[in-house]
């Protein structure tokens, strides 16, 4: 039930924060506990990661039929994906569709940040307090902010200089931008920038790409679904969905069922070749189950990448400069691309190597290395986020005795299945850090399944408010340590994954990289072993439910 005390505070059983993937799932599942809930989004309009990042050739990494909800038959039912991978404009029209077809809208306040939320242990409640004055307070305060939101630009000297145009892809301008007869210079070459320069190339006088450290891209081969393969897709969605959600990366593939290792050189090549033509993430997950695990089969795989950009891009010299060398493949996140290498076999494409010979300054006139000057009339920062905890910490939380939870996590995220924090009682996010890596739709699902079987835990035994124990946070931590340590994914160069591309950031990996399938096994077992590791309080009478 929502309150409205006097004329500033509004009370509600939940508040919720953002409204992508996340935040709309929730959304609904709490409007089916029962709950009144306001949900607080800083954007015009629903989206989430989807709402800002416009810029030139964003599409999903995950097949569409996956990339979705499946908490809803009918909704299933009436949406129709036009592409394998689909592009911003396609996934955010499936998000307002979500929206308006639940009608979502109502409990939803746009424009708006929330600033901070402040716990108070006498009343059990949140305070949350927006950038517009207004202030809730509600029994749950649950953080669907995203993981890559706040956008990461270093601090180059000048960018005030500058006499053109700059832009960060991830707060691109609705209105688009318009390269024709532009010198661009892209800064970054992960996921956003092989998306954005083969289409941005397209148009531009000239591109010059600034490259830090290559990735290994692999061919998305995107293509458009026809009628017959959606009704494919709908006829075997509950196949597709059992995959998914037992799937490490939460994509409806099965294993491989062999072994690099355990395979002949002709064999290894053979595989890999019909997974670099099956395209997207099957490269890695359906041609052999220790790409991940076993260094010697990385290497193999890796090789094989770096012999098809070689095999790609004409000239030697950019060929090699595009290969990673350093760092095992998916020791960063790899990107798709959709004729990245072949973009650089253009005559208005150049790439530089900064890796050697860093940004010092921007000019007026463009950008200035160590040891170059390269003139640009606009300036795409494809420089990343400061991904997973930036996004919660960008709002002052304040647990038990007003502990900050910038304070908690200065050293590096503390938290109970990624889930729940110690001495921050009846606050739940959903992708907050140390849950899987995979998938994001599968693992809001599986978040927002156990968060509404705990509020229903609750509301039946009478409970008042939950938090983790300490030692459960411990071993938390060191599970998803010992996870991503058994993997190559914690050995890659500058990785967000691991906090490493921020500078000061804490070292410490940021995800659960035991599978979307484990950690769902996961958090099952502490519903029905009555939640082990969780603290409970019976003050019933202090609750606002
Ligand atoms: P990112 O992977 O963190 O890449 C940022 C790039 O900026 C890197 O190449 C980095 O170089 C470079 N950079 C940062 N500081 C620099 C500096 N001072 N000088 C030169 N270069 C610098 O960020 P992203 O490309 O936005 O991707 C982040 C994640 O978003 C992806 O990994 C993916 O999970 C997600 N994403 C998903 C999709 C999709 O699903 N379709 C699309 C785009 C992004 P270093 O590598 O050397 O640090």
């Amino acid at each position: 039930m929502t309150f409205r005390n006097g004329e500033d505070t509004i009370t509600v059983d939940a508040v919720v924060v953002g409204a992508g993937f996340g935040g709309l799932r929730m959304l609904h599942e709490l409007r089916q506990l029962g709950k009144s809930v306001q949900v607080i989004e800083t954007a015009s309009d629903v989206g989430g990661t989807w709402y800002w990042n416009r810029y030139p050739g964003a599409r999903t990494d995950s097949e569409s039929w996956i990339y979705a909800y499946y908490f809803s038959k009918e909704l299933q039912e009436d949406w129709d994906w036009a592409e394998r991978f689909p592009a911003q404009p396609e996934t955010l029209r499936y998000l307002q569709h979500v929206a308006d077809r639940f009608d979502m809208r109502k409990d939803i306040e746009f424009s708006t940040r929330v600033n901070s939320a402040v716990y108070d242990e006498q009343t059990n409640t949140w305070t949350v307090v927006t950038d517009k004055g207004q202030t809730y307070t509600c029994t749950y305060f649950i953080s669907a902010v995203g993981l890559l939101t706040v956008p990461y630009k270093p601090n180059f000297p000048g960018i005030d200089d500058f006499t053109g145009d700059w832009y960060f892809t991830g707060r691109w301008p609705k209105e688009g931008v318009d390269f024709t007869g532009k010198r661009v210079a892209v800064i970054g070459a992960g996921a956003t920038a092989v998306q954005a320069v083969p289409i941005i190339a397209k148009t531009a006088e000239h591109l010059t790409m600034f490259q830090r450290t290559p990735n290994y891209v692999m061919p998305a081969r995107n293509y458009i679904l026809t009628p017959e393969e959606r009704q494919g897709i709908r006829t075997d969605y509950e196949n597709i969905w059992d995959l998914a959600k037992q799937h490490f990366f939460g994509f409806a593939m099965e294993p491989a069922g062999r072994l690099a290792s355990q395979a002949s050189p002709e064999e290894q090549q053979r595989v890999l070749e019909a997974g670099w033509e099956a395209g997207g993430f099957r490269f890695i997950f359906e041609t052999f189950d220790d790409i991940l695990v076993d260094e010697t089969s990385n290497e193999v795989a890796a090789e094989f990448v770096r012999n098809k950009i070689r095999a790609i891009v004409k000239d030697p010299e950019t060929a090699e400069l595009l290969c990673p060398k350093d760092y095992p493949l998916a020791g960063k996140r790899p990107p798709l691309g959709n004729f990245y290498y072949e973009t650089f076999n253009r005559d208005n494409v150049s790439l530089v190597d900064v890796s050697n010979s860093p940004i010092t300054e921007i000019t007026a006139n463009g950008i200035r290395t160590e040891t170059g000057e390269y003139d640009a009339d606009i300036i795409v920062f494809a420089t990343g986020f400061d991904a997973v905890t930036g996004s919660v910490t960008g709002m002052d939380i304040r647990g038990r005795n007003g502990l900050s939870l910038r304070d908690k996590w200065k050293d590096g995220p503390l938290t109970h299945l990624g889930i729940c924090v110690e001495d921050f009682p009846n606050m739940f996010m959903l992708s907050g850090p140390q849950s899987p890596f995979a998938n994001i739709p599968v693992v809001i699902e599986g978040s927002v399944e156990w968060i509404s079987h705990t509020l229903t835990h609750m509301g039946e035994n009478n409970l008042a408010s939950i938090e983790p124990t300490a030692e459960a946070v411990q071993n938390w931590r060191q599970h998803v340590n010992e996870l991503v340590n058994a993997t190559v994914l914690s050995k890659g160069k500058n990785s967000w994954l691991m906090g490493d591309n921020i500078p000061g950031k804490a070292h410490e990996v940021l995800f659960f990289f035991g599978g979307a399938g484990l950690y769902r096994q996961e958090c099952q077992q502490v519903i029905e072993q009555g939640y082990p590791g969780f603290a409970f309080s019976d003050q019933s009478e202090r609750a606002l439910v």
